[in-house]
């Protein structure tokens, strides 16, 4: 049979989501304060039927690491390591974090996901576990995928997309 239409699969499930405190740095001087959001991913991997089992990608391991993912970034502080008006630094098991050189919080390292974007909105969330997952399907040897899309939700009906195309 000739196929004229493309496939892609959706995952978004109740335990895809990790409930963290983050804050966000505006333009100019303002800076949010601590607070929380309970975020929901949800993952579209475009790309090729594999014509041994008729699917583009196998659920079970998407889920795997999906929520391997989630996992790492649950109950956490997310802290943005790239914010040039943010100072993050590690003293012993304590994360301090300033806001211009101003001292503005210090967290328990255990409690801290450090992460390598350049603020914790929703857009470099979904940008940063795109890149991790698909990171995990090059490490597992993944093929005929064509793209990933990750989609981070903050808040009901308010999420940001994030779509790469895999060469
Ligand atoms: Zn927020």
């Amino acid at each position: 049979m000739q196929r004229r239409g493309d496939f892609r699969v959706v995952v978004t499930k109740d335990h895809l989501v990790f409930s963290s405190a983050h804050f966000i740095t505006f333009a100019g001087h303002r800076c949010e304060g601590l607070h929380g959001h309970n975020y929901r991913a949800r993952v579209t991997l475009e790309g090729q039927l594999d014509e041994e089992v008729w699917f583009v990608f196998d659920f079970v391991t998407i889920k795997q690491i999906m929520k391997r993912l989630c996992d790492e970034i649950d109950h956490k502080v997310l802290l943005a390591l790239d914010n040039p008006k943010l100072q993050v630094t590690e003293e012993g098991d304590t994360v301090r974090v300033a806001y211009e050189g101003t001292p503005r919080y210090a967290f328990p390292r255990s409690d801290c996901a450090l992460l390598p974007v350049p603020n914790t909105t929703v857009e470099m969330l979904a940008e940063l576990l795109a890149t991790r997952l698909r990171n995990e399907l090059e490490k597992m040897g993944a093929r005929g995928l064509t793209a990933v899309e990750m989609e981070i939700e903050e808040n009901f009906g308010q999420s940001a997309v994030y779509r790469v195309a895999l060469p």
